[in-house]
């Protein structure tokens, strides 16, 4: 049996009136962005509810990409039927017939959204129910743990049965939450930071630094690659490349080695501040994690928040390495993580980090440098980049 629709379900949150409508239309955004170019599919939603229409498209295929969209909670290949009793009994069974493997016991459960119809939900369960079990005798009812549900709705805008239910990412549709400027180096912990901010709602800008030629082309290309395979879940991503040669040179000269990684931190987020504020971000994402590693103390983050006043979220502070590694496996950018090449902190990582850096210090040792100079300098030279959902291929081929 062909489908008609796939029903998507998302969060029954405490979303009301305004906030409500917003989180529909920027899901109803997203559910198209992603379908698009592959389906000729129309996109609708009435009262809590959001349908694909199919359009004789392959309901499966079309599935595997609402997989990658935040903000929905379930979906269901679903059937459209006539309203008429008879007709949804024999659709049903039809429904639970083509399932493979077969269900040993199932329930129905219907809703009757349109109040109008004349027989009340108890009823349509009693009915289907029967006509199922007269049909095929190997399966029985279970109203505790069924294997399958078979879901009647009954509604003013037509009548959907479905026996499938999908779990979907969950999260809030990218959008509704604002901006956030991530900072992504070539790491593993960054994209995976980007990704949670993703699944929060946000639209996502990305800033990196590049230090070449200490650090090469090929390692810019990798950040190119990595923020394009968060496209996958955020659409375009402008990747902000600040040029940081000149700030590296200028603290490896001028500052004591146990501060370097300290004072160029400061700087990032100096910087990171300025294009957040031209780009109308509200926060700044790392993908820092709590002890990781020195730089990463409680101390070291006092240290860096004390230049700037715009929030640093740390969508990762509490998570232990295996678990962030879980994610990016499952996000598609581990392998691309673990390439070799090298970043801007590896390059100069000095032997003897301090691990509890004070401000203080910090501010005494950066009087050696014309930091608002060298800031306005980087800021003035950043390049834009837009990463598009395209195929990789588009970008990388020009390099
Ligand atoms: P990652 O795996 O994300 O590189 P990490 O474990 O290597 O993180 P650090 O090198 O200490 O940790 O970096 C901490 C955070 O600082 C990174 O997660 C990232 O958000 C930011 N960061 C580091 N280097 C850069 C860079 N070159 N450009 C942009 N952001 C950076
Ligand atoms: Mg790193």
């Amino acid at each position: 049996m062909n489908y008609d629709v796939i029903l998507i379900r998302y969060g029954e949150l405490a979303l009301k009136g305004k906030n409500r409508d917003q989180f529909e239309e920027a899901l109803v955004k997203s559910v198209r962005n992603v379908l698009r170019s592959f389906f000729k599919v129309k996109v609708r939603r009435n009262y809590g509810r959001m349908y694909v229409e199919l359009h004789g498209e392959d309901a499966y295929a079309v599935m595997e990409r609402l997989k990658r969209v935040f903000g929905i909670s379930s979906f269901s290949p679903t059937i459209q039927v006539d309203p008429d009793i008879e007709t949804i009994k024999e659709k049903a069974l039809e429904l639970v017939r083509q399932m493979d493997p077969q269900p040993r016991t199932f329930r129905v459960v219907s809703r009757r959204a349109d109040k109008r119809y004349p027989i009340q939900s108890m009823e349509v369960n009693r009915m289907v129910a029967t006509h199922i079990l007269r049909a095929l005798p190997a399966i029985s009812v279970d109203l505790h743990e069924p294997d399958m549900i078979v879901n009647v709705e009954i509604r003013t805008e037509g009548t959907y049965i479905s026996c499938e239910t999908i779990q979907g990412l969950g999260g809030l549709p990218v959008g509704v939450s604002g901006k956030v400027l991530l900072l992504l180096s070539g790491g593993i912990d960054s994209p995976v930071a980007g990704w949670m901010m993703l699944k929060r709602g946000v639209t996502l800008e990305a800033i990196h630094f590049h230090s070449y030629p200490f650090t090469s082309e090929r390692a810019l290309q990798k950040v190119r690659d990595l923020a394009h395979k968060l496209t996958k879940w955020g659409g375009t991503v402008r990747l902000h490349v600040v040029p940081f040669t000149e700030i590296q040179t200028a603290i490896r000269e001028k500052c004591p080695e146990d501060y370097l990684i300290t004072i160029m931190r400061r700087f990032m987020m100096r910087i990171s501040e300025r294009v957040a504020e031209n780009t109308n971000a509200k926060a700044l994402a790392t993908g820092e994690s709590l002890g990781q590693v020195a730089s990463q103390t409680l101390e070291s983050m006092d240290t860096i928040n004390k230049v700037i006043s715009i929030p640093i979220l740390r969508p990762l502070v509490a998570m232990d390495k295996v678990d962030i590694v879980d994610i990016s496996r499952q996000i598609d950018t581990y392998e691309l993580s673990i390439l070799p090449y090298e970043d801007c902190c590896t390059v100069f990582t000095p032997k003897n980090p301090v691990t509890r850096p004070k401000p203080r210090l910090a501010v005494k040792f950066e009087e050696a440098l014309d930091v608002e100079a060298l800031v306005e300098d980087a800021v003035a030279r950043t390049e834009i980049e837009e990463i598009t959902t395209k195929p990789k291929e588009t970008t990388t081929d020009l390099f």
